[in-house]
Formats: structure tokens, sequence, C-alpha cells
């Protein structure tokens, strides 16, 4: 009858719901952590079978304690939404933005090479330093980015961005490092050193 098809339309609505609160970020709309995992498997694997490159940024807002200490936790949130905003701008359709957690961020980047995600971390960097958050100014992030090499898991490419993330801002903070074991240690098939 009427009313069980209703019901059944109402759990259709609320499953949709849940799906979409566990696969995006309620305050910067990025993909969750857990959706992204999900995502960065199936790239990862593309990658590898077709021997295409993979890369991975990881970005945090620089002295962000002290936006949220001197203007407050709402106009913290605010810079969230506005860092995410301005990334969204600068990035393709097939890439992927997620928010990590806290003030952390990652971005996958199909079909691109190290070089390729260091210009987009700088053009990110420089597209942040060029337009003001409202009266808080210009709003810095550091970043880390890597190259996926085949055999490596998610984790593993996550904690080497980390890493590459670590040294810019032990370098210093509003700058971008890129890990350096790849493509050395890792040279894709076709790769030649000589070159
Ligand atoms: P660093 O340059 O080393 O990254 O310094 P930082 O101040 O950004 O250091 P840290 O990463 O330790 O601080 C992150 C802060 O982000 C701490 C936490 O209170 C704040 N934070 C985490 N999640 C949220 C959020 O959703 N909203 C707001 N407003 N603040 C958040
Ligand atoms: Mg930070």
């Amino acid at each position: 009858g009427i009313s069980v098809n209703v019901d059944i339309t109402e759990r259709v609505v609320l499953e949709e719901r849940l799906r979409i609160a566990a696969d995006i970020d309620e305050l910067t709309r990025a993909l969750s952590r857990r959706r992204f995992y999900e995502v960065m498997g199936g790239e990862q694997r593309r990658a590898a079978r077709y021997r295409r490159p993979l890369s991975l940024i990881m970005f945090d807002i620089d002295r962000f304690k002290e936006i949220n200490d001197t203007h407050g936790h709402l106009a913290g949130d605010q810079v969230l939404v506005f860092l995410s905003d301005v990334v969204r701008r600068q990035i393709r359709d097939s890439d992927y933005l997620a928010r990590f957690g806290g003030d952390e961020f990652l971005l996958l980047l199909p079909e691109t090479p190290l070089d390729g995600a260091v210009r987009t971390a700088e053009r990110l960097r420089a597209a942040l330093a060029q337009q003001p958050c409202g009266e808080l100014g210009a709003v810095k992030c550091s970043f880390g980015v890597c190259e996926y090499t085949p055999e490596e898991t998610g984790d593993d490419l996550v904690r080497r961005a980390d890493r590459a993330l670590y040294q810019a801002k032990a370098a210093g903070r509003d700058r971008v490092a890129a890990d350096p074991a790849f493509p050395s240690a890792h040279p894709r098939a076709g790769w030649d050193p000589a070159m």
C-alpha cells in the first residue's frame, strides 16, 4: 500500500543523507578522510595497472591556533571554509580534496607526476597570498608533496606526504617541500635515470 512505499522512500532518503554525511566534511564540503582513502585506493590501483603518475599533496594552515586564539573558533571555521573554496577554484574536476582532520587537508592528483604536483602546490600558495580572508588577511599554508610508487599502500603515501609537510614546517612554513624518495628510489617503468 501507499504507506509502505512512503516508509521505504523515507528510509532511502535517510540512508542517502547518512552516506553523504560519512563521505563529506560538513564544514568545508571536502571529502571525509574515510571516503578519501576509498578513492585513493581506486586511483592507486589504476595508476599501478596503467603505469600512470599519481601525486598527493598534504597541506596545513600555518599558525592556525593563533587565528583561533585571536579571533575565535567561528572565525577559525570561516578560514577553513575560505581555504577549501580557494583550493577548489585552483584544481581540476578530476582532483580530490579531502579534510584529513583539524586544519590538515589532502589533495590527490591523478595523471600528475611530482613536478606537476609541486607546481600545483606553488599555485595554491600564490593564490592564498593574493586573496585575503577578509580582515584576517592572507591565510598561509605549508605543503608536502609526493608521488605514488606502485606497491605503496595508502598509508605509506600519506606518511610520505606528511613527512614532506613536516619538512616544509621545519624549514620556516609558507612553503612547499617535495618528498625526495622519488624518483631515485622507485623509478617508474620506462623511467630512464640518464634522461
Ligand atoms: P602549525 O603552523 O605548526 O601548523 O601551527 P598550528 O597553530 O596550525 O598548529 P596545530 O596544527 O597544532 O593547530 C591546529 C589547531 O586547529 C588546533 C585546533 O584547536 C584547531 N582546530 C582543529 N579543528 C578545528 C575546527 O574545525 N575549527 C577551528 N576553528 N579550529 C580547529
Ligand atoms: Mg596548522
